[in-house]
């Protein structure tokens, strides 16, 4: 019997391509005019300290920590690494907070499970402080009944204790769960290892995965599942 749904965040409940881009082009504006350095400058720094993060932190919710780009980014530059990175990653998350939507047909979707007694589940890959912000701004906090990050995990998707820890606060077998995420490696591949059921939102039709192409067809998916 169907007792849970288990949700991606990122690009599945709400955009986040489009926002990325235009919060990271609002910290370029505000580093290169805070430190008089060029755009060029700026991305070389930016870039560098972000593989830098993530090859030493690899497979990890701290990989995506954009203080540590910041601060890596001051580093690179020959700056102070205290102080100016806070301002810096406040500019990208600030703007991010203050523009991000729940896509069309989401709070439509949650309130369904809800009435329908399902529990909801949030299982993303980042560090658990930014999710919590998005959880909030997003109104997502009284419907949500449980989170797990790939920082409270040890590990990002598709590592499997991710998502044991998650099914483990829903209290539910896998089988009693349905994921959906946009991410076929991450939110069908790796929660189907486990038995868990997928719905892989906007998935290629490849005629093997269940597929939606708006979050009001994942709601049609669910009916079908009890
Ligand atoms: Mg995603």
């Amino acid at each position: 019997m169907l007792r849970a749904v288990i949700f991606d965040l990122d690009d599945t409940l709400y955009e986040y391509e489009e926002l990325n881009r235009i919060a990271t082009a609002k910290l370029c504006a505000f580093t290169c005019e805070r430190l008089r350095v060029s755009e060029q400058r700026f991305y070389a720094a930016y870039d560098w300290g972000r593989r830098e993060t993530k090859r030493t932190l690899g497979n990890t919710g701290a990989s995506h920590n954009r203080l540590l780009y910041c601060q890596k980014t001051l580093e690179y530059l020959g700056q102070r690494p205290v102080g100016l990175a806070l301002e810096m990653y406040e500019t990208y998350w600030g703007y991010m907070l203050e523009h991000m939507n729940l896509r069309p047909g989401a709070g439509e979707l949650l309130g369904y499970c809800s009435k329908r007694g399902l529990k909801i589940g949030i299982c993303t890959d980042l560090t658990a402080h930014i999710q919590h912000r998005k959880l909030k701004r997003l109104g997502l906090s009284e419907l949500v009944s449980a989170l797990a990050t790939s920082e409270e995990a040890g590990i990002e998707k598709p590592g499997e204790a991710i998502y044991l820890l998650m099914l483990g606060k829903l209290h539910v077998q896998p089988e009693e769960a349905v994921f959906v995420g946009d991410s076929l490696e991450k939110d069908v591949l790796g929660p189907e290892r486990l038995g868990i059921r997928a719905v892989w939102f906007q998935g290629k039709n490849d005629g093997v995965h269940t597929t939606a192409t708006t979050l009001p067809d994942v709601r049609r998916v669910l009916d079908e599942i009890h």
